[in-house]
């Protein structure tokens, strides 16, 4: 597999697809590039796409695999999950690098993720020692009402480029802790990692089948993984429009479906807030990942009195930033991941600028000396955003901040809450009565108090509201469960001939 060790030109790696336990050459025509976006004259790796024959061939391996891995116990399901993590504990540092080649985020973010990742893999595997059900006292005597949980059968998994190896664990590790079989369909722009996040997976001793990697288009392949009678589930995270589509085929067919979608993440900073922890955390939660997390920090709700304050301590920070390759280790913040996302960062600056938002600072893409072959923007903010402008309401998913005002608490929630999507948020004051009223009143699937919009643990639910997920919650027993059918049992062991049941 790959292997850069370091920020030298790596060899170009020849990947493949994982189908039935064997790597074999995609079907399309279609060639996949992984490139370093901090340098797109370096390649990484190539592959030959997967199309709609090879998703149906991975179809029948996981067929044929189903029956024993459904047998096997959980238990023995979590030691191979374990394993996985061991070893990914071991290759943890080279993987973060090749995460940074491919995608750009910074070594330390990188690292971070894997962590996560791994802890996630970690947090299911134990889970196969407590993948029960409930036991209830029923209405009659000698009767027992207990209820187990059963995989659901073939399940496809969709995931995007941001979080190229969390994501993909947080969705896989319960998945197959439950018993199910898996089409994994990551994005095409990260194929390098997917691979050796699949081959870990078989270096643990995963019976072949269990776990099928299809890389590819998603329109060359997207509707089959969908749509194919045999897959039970779907669990996607990516943009809205793709999440909508993919929920509407779900319905259709009426098979369960979680879809994580976009964010547009508001902190409010109080008049009463630490500045100092409020700066970090907006510092963070805005350019971290070079904005691109569901998560980011995307609009700042800033109190009157302390707004003018805030904004100069922010842009004597944001100056500090150093924008460049990740793994150079004063790089503060990464490219964007393709001339793709760059556009659209741009494109979403001058819209800005059109909407008559004020730009304090950043703004252009840097195409100088050690920029010149990368996909990099300045660290941007804008003032004076009004609410009801493209930048307050779309997702931009780079590091464009919009900045609005509020002078009274209901004023910031009515910002907060202005908005199609509904993920996370986070709130920064002293006032804990304003804190639980904040709590309380916004409308996001997950609030930070006193800390950046960022963040996630394997053992709380995470997913959001409104435009920003449907279905099951993710991570958690909510993230296990969603992999689940439930059966409610009703024994009655009074050994009489009398009808028992009462309704
Ligand atoms: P995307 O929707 O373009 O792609 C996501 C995945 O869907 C990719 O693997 C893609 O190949 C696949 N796909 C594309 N067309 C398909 C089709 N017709 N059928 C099936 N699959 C198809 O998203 P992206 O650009 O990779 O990721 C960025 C988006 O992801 C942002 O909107 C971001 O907010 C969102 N995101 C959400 C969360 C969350 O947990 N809420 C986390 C990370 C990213």
């Amino acid at each position: 597999m790959i292997t850069p060790a370091t920020n030298t030109t790596p060899e170009v790696s020849i990947l493949k697809q994982y189908i039935g336990g064997k790597w074999v050459d995609g079907s399309s025509s279609r060639e996949i590039i992984s490139t370093n976006p901090a340098d797109n004259r370096q390649i990484l790796a190539k592959l030959t796409g997967a199309d709609k024959t090879d998703v149906l061939r991975a179809i029948d391996a996981a067929s044929k695999a189903f029956p024993a891995w459904k047998a096997t116990t959980p238990p023995a399901r979590g030691r191979i999950l374990m394993k996985a993590a061991l070893l990914l504990r071991e290759r943890k540092e080279e993987l973060a690098r090749l995460m940074t080649l491919e995608q750009g985020k910074i070594l330390p973010e990188a690292l971070g993720e894997m962590e996560k990742g791994i802890t996630l893999i970690e947090w299911f595997a134990g889970e196969g020692l407590r993948l029960g059900g409930i036991t209830q006292p029923s209405e009659l005597a000698k009767n027992l009402l207990y209820t187990t949980r059963h995989p659901r059968g073939i399940v496809s998994i969709i995931t995007p480029w941001n979080f190229p190896f969390a994501i993909p664990a947080w969705k896989i590790a319960p998945a197959l802790i439950a018993g199910n079989c898996v089409i994994f369909k990551p994005a095409s722009l990260v194929p390098a990692l997917a691979v050796a996040l699949v081959k870990v997976f078989e270096d643990a001793g995963l019976p072949p089948g269990v776990l099928n990697l299809v890389l590819g288009s998603g329109s060359a392949m997207g509707d089959i993984l969908v749509e194919e009678p045999r897959i039970k589930a779907v669990s996607f995270t990516g943009s809205n429009e793709i999440g909508k589509r993919i929920h509407t085929i779900c319905g259709a067919r009426g098979i369960p479906v979680v879809c994580e979608m976009g964010g547009k993440n508001p902190a409010v900073i109080w008049e009463d807030a630490d500045l100092e922890l409020a700066l970090g955390g907006v510092i963070k939660g805005a350019f971290g990942s070079t904005g691109q997390r569901c998560t980011a920090t995307s609009r700042l709700i800033l109190h009157v009195a302390i707004a003018d304050k805030f904004l100069k301590m922010l842009l004597t920070e944001v100056a500090k930033i150093k924008v460049g390759n990740g793994m150079d280790t004063a790089t503060g913040m990464g490219p964007a991941v393709d001339e793709s996302q760059l556009k659209t960062n741009l494109d979403y600056i001058e819209i800005g600028k059109k909407e008559g938002a004020k730009l304090l600072c950043g703004g252009n893409r840097l195409t100088k000396d050690e920029y010149a072959h990368g996909w990099f923007v300045e660290p941007t903010i804008f003032d004076g955003v009004n609410p009801k402008s493209r930048l307050w309401q779309e997702e931009v998913f780079g590091p464009v901040l919009a900045v609005a005002r509020a002078d009274d608490f209901d004023k910031a929630i009515e910002l907060a809450n202005d908005s199609p999507f509904g993920l996370t948020c986070a709130f920064y004051s002293r006032d804990l009565t304003l804190a639980m009223r904040f709590t309380q009143e916004v409308e996001a699937g997950m609030v930070h108090l006193n800390s950046p919009t960022i963040g996630g643990e394997a053992q709380v639910p995470f997913g959001g509201v409104k435009g920003s997920g449907v279905g099951e919650r993710e991570m958690a027993k909510e993230g296990l469960h969603f992999f689940t059918e439930q059966k409610t049992v009703f024994l009655d062991y009074t050994g009489s001939r009398r009808a028992s049941n009462l309704y």
